[in-house]
């Protein structure tokens, strides 16, 4: 069998795996099974629930200082662990092994972030009416947290928000993707061997709504984050909702790009390529709904089809991938339907619109797709692809595309490339989203809050933002 991670549960300081029931996790590049997930038992979760919540008792009160010394060792041993995270990754995930091992490495500067920003949690003094009366207001740990994370990108997402957690003082429990759970296993191997006191990071497996809804429903957690699809972060909103928790919800979005006239077409197009070929389009910034002003659709299109049907596609363990196969069987699915669905309503496939035939014939490979002349209305277009597909449409003036490209019910990242001062004014003003990148797609770095508005999400993560879903004000007055 092909060396992966030793999969397991980290409970209270400790890696268990042994007597429990366990589901297999599979190389979507071969769809040979590379290792056995143990899920956990109620007993692990009680225990979790357990552990969280004696060692916030704790790790409330550390020093800052503290909290930082075990975020910068992690930052540190990520570095030192970036090739072999990031091949495990590839492994059960599927990505190009230098997009996973750069994952990693970004990731160092997600742990050296918080480590900074832990160090700056002030409250301040409020001046009072009466000389006698000083009025403080405070910032405390929520408490204990309760975290879900995707597949998408596996370490990144549970480090954001075991990061941002563990700074501020709270404990974590975090149920990794089942799809793809290595990243999530070495990251919890990280802040052990930093020293990160046993019970402040658990880290579950199971059966994602049997889980989340014993975590939410229990009195001990009073917070919830989540990332992952709109639907599921609605279910688990409502459910925090009546029980009186706090969320963070970073939830899927359906990024338009405007290209305008004046816009450097060549740039565009080629980076353009590149970014929406990044990990097979499975990103929920990814680049999904293409307007191209008509003056340079034409140009446009010819260029980015020319670089998109030149993506080499394989195994992300081979020298010169540039894109791997999707994460499971289920996105090569739901990109069949896309692209039917796209024929049925008029569109024309550009380039791609086919599984590939790679990795024995039973990888998860799909072509690198563009359709033009899609309506509005067709699914492409009103629904996130979350894979490597992207619809080009032409419009005519900034008015126009701002009313469709703000039509959908997301709100997460927009691109806009034009080289007019006043234009880029006009869209970053009226574009209802989140973060909106111009001339550059630059918005999910450490130093700044990433989030979304609208179905989007709830909060941000990153940034001097970061902590905001994880403290809770305290009001002291005192004569
Ligand atoms: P899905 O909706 O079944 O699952 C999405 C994620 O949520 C998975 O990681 C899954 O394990 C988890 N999940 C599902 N039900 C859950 C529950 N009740 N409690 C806790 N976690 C739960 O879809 P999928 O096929 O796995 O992924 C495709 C869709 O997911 C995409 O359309 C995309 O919108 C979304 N997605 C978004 C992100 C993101 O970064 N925002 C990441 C991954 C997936």
């Amino acid at each position: 069998m092909t060396a992966y991670e030793n999969l397991a549960l980290y409970i209270d300081g400790e890696f268990v795996a042994d007597g429990r029931k366990s589901q297999d996790v599979v190389n979507p590049a071969t769809g040979e099974v590379i290792g056995k997930l143990p899920h956990a038992s109620r007993e692990d979760l009680d225990r979790a629930i357990a552990s969280a919540e004696r060692a916030f008792a704790e790790w409330r009160r550390t020093s800052p200082l503290e909290r930082s010394r075990i975020l910068r060792k992690v930052g540190e041993l990520a570095r030192e662990r970036a090739q072999e995270i990031g091949r495990n990754m590839t492994l059960d995930q599927g990505k190009p092994l230098a997009e996973a091992v750069a994952e990693v490495q970004g990731c160092a500067e997600h742990a050296e972030w918080h480590a900074e920003e832990a160090r700056r949690i002030y409250g301040r003094l409020v001046p009072s009416r009466d000389p006698n009366v000083r009025q403080m207001v405070i910032r405390e740990p929520v408490g204990v947290c309760a975290a879900f994370t995707p597949w998408n990108f596996p370490f990144n997402q549970a480090i954001r928000k075991a990061a941002a957690a563990i700074a501020a003082g709270c404990t974590l429990i975090l149920k990794g993707p089942e799809d793809a759970p290595s990243g999530v296993v070495a990251m919890a191997r990280l802040f052990h061997d930093a020293g990160l006191p046993a019970g402040v990071l658990n880290i579950v497996w199971g059966v994602p709504h049997e889980v989340s809804s014993y975590l939410i429903e229990s009195p001990v957690v009073r917070k919830i984050s989540f990332t992952g699809s709109v639907p599921v972060g609605k279910e688990l909103a409502a459910l925090a909702g009546k029980h009186m928790k706090r969320v963070t919800m970073e939830l899927g979005g359906h990024s338009p790009v405007l290209v305008f006239n004046d816009a450097d077409i060549d740039t565009a197009a080629v980076h353009l390529a590149k970014f929406k070929s990044r990990n097979a389009g499975q990103v929920c910034i990814s680049p999904t709904r293409f307007y191209i002003q008509e003056g340079v659709y034409d140009a446009f299109a010819e260029r980015f089809v020319d670089a998109v049907s030149k993506i080499r596609v394989g195994d992300g363990l081979e020298k010169g991938t540039q894109m791997g196969p999707l994460a499971h069987e289920r996105r090569v699915d739901a990109m069949a339907s896309f692209v039917a669905d796209a024929h049925d309503r008029g569109g024309k496939v550009l380039t791609g619109g086919e599984r590939l035939q790679l990795g024995g014939g039973k990888g998860y490979f799909y072509a690198p797709t563009v359709i033009a002349g899609l309506p509005d209305d067709s699914r492409l277009m009103t629904e996130e692809p979350f894979g490597p597909i992207a619809p080009l449409t032409k419009f005519k003036t900034t008015e126009e595309v701002l009313k469709r490209a703000n039509s959908l019910p997301f709100g997460l990242a927009s691109y806009v490339f034009t080289t007019n001062l006043q234009t880029a004014h006009q869209v970053s003003t009226g574009l209802e989203a989140g973060m909106i990148g111009i001339n550059h797609f630059g918005v999910a770095l450490s130093e700044l809050p990433f989030g979304g508005i609208k179905d989007s999400g709830i909060g941000s993560e990153g940034g001097s933002e970061t902590f905001d879903g994880y403290l809770v004000t305290k009001l002291v007055t005192q004569v």
